[in-house]
């Protein structure tokens, strides 16, 4: 058969949780909490399935649910998006970035992205003829280097893609770089795709730096967020994204038709959750002590540490401790010390090996120990 993916295999999050399993690991490796959701929430979905949300959903989402989104994005960034026609509610993040690829890339469009790059954006460009234009940012600090860009776009340009709080490096960026995405963009037909899934996890009292803050980035962006990011629900797979009503109008041509709607119940129940705002507000603080905690228990250990801005995610250098690459040492620490994390090259332009692993850190106290112990002693 002729693949339209002829390069692309299953990928590293199932790869590396089913080698966790098979060698019954502790599992670092793909992102989720390995603790429940707020039972509150729970209560509410099963609410919402015994009155009677059990069958499609509006189009777009609930409105209720649209509605309190629209709130939260004014109050946190101030922005006004219209409930009947700037948001739309999705199966996770996953679809709402596929659809919107989808919704705009030709044959021979631009699609300019960071490296290391969560994996799920370049398959979706080239399945639909669009040519991928990586940009390389590097351990330990991952920082931009706006020129580069700038020298990247050309008439072709038609998407950037940017992630802030960023898998898998956890860096994030700051006022001073949307700034200067925003002089880059100005006055051309670019699309933006600011993935912001992880909005709600940064640390050090430090401030997301949502598109919404940006008029000139903001007027052209799609924003994607994640609901089993926010409340530790990966499983229900729900997100949404937001953007200006003549770009949403082109997200729901598809959309319509490769999902129609996203689960009832869980809408009624998230809508009703995001009335209480502590719900989110409180994430900096709960990952901040997990990562501290667990950055605390590795500091007699051999790894390397830059502390994660953002995210669940943390990179531990191995330069100290063996010259094997980062694919080798992730698999021999899975087999070998029982202990699965995720190796970075995989995510980087020509699989630059800068000999850091991602390890997960949405897990309890007992597992973060657990875990420590076993680096420790590496
Ligand atoms: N973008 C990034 C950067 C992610 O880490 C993830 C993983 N959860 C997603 C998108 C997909 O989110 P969802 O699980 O809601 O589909
Ligand atoms: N976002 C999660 C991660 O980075 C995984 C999502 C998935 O398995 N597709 O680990």
């Amino acid at each position: 058969i002729s693949s339209k993916l002829p390069e692309v295999g299953t990928t590293i999050f199932t790869v590396m949780s089913q080698l966790s399993s098979k060698h019954n690991a502790l599992n670092l490796s793909q992102g989720f909490p390995n603790f429940e959701a707020n039972p509150k929430l729970i209560d509410l979905v099963s609410k919402a399935m015994h009155t009677g949300y059990n069958q499609y959903a509006p189009m777009p989402g609930l409105m209720s649910l649209r509605e309190i989104i629209v709130q939260k994005t004014n109050t946190l960034y101030g922005s006004n998006y219209h409930p009947e026609s700037e948001v739309t509610v999705t199966a996770g993040a996953t679809q709402a970035i596929f659809t919107i690829i989808s919704a705009f890339i030709n044959p021979g469009d631009e699609v300019l992205i960071f490296k290391p790059a969560y994996d799920c954006y370049e398959p979706s460009i080239q399945l639909f003829g669009g040519t991928v234009v990586p940009v390389q940012l590097s351990a330990p600090n991952f920082t931009v280097d706006w020129k580069e860009v700038a020298s990247k776009i050309t008439s072709k340009t038609k998407m950037v893609i940017i992630n802030t709080p960023h898998n898998p490096s956890g860096s994030i960026l700051s006022k001073q770089d949307m700034l200067q995405l925003e002089k880059l963009l100005k006055g051309t037909n670019i699309i933006l795709l600011s993935d912001e899934v992880y909005e709600h996890i940064i640390f050090d009292g430090q401030k997301h730096q949502s598109a919404a803050l940006f008029p000139g980035l903001a007027e052209r962006a799609f924003i994607t967020a994640s609901f089993g990011k926010t409340f530790h629900t990966t499983g229900w797979k729900m997100g949404y994204c937001l953007a200006p009503a003549d770009l949403m109008a082109e997200f729901r041509k598809v959309h319509q038709f490769n999902v129609f709607s996203c689960s009832h119940p869980m809408q009624y129940a998230l809508a009703e959750y995001l009335k209480t705002p502590e719900n989110y507000l409180s994430l900096p603080q709960f990952y901040q002590e997990k990562r501290d905690l667990f950055l605390s228990l590795l500091k007699d250990s051999r790894f390397i540490v830059t502390p994660a801005s953002g995210t669940y995610f943390q990179l531990l250098g191995y330069s100290a401790i063996t010259q094997e690459s980062d694919i080798a040492f992730a698999e021999r620490l899975t087999i070998e010390h029982k202990i699965a994390s995720i190796p970075v090259s995989v995510f980087n332009l020509d699989q630059q090996d800068d000999k850091v692993l991602r390890f997960c850190f949405a897990k309890t106290e007992d597992t973060l120990k657990q875990a420590a112990d076993i680096l420790c002693g590496i």
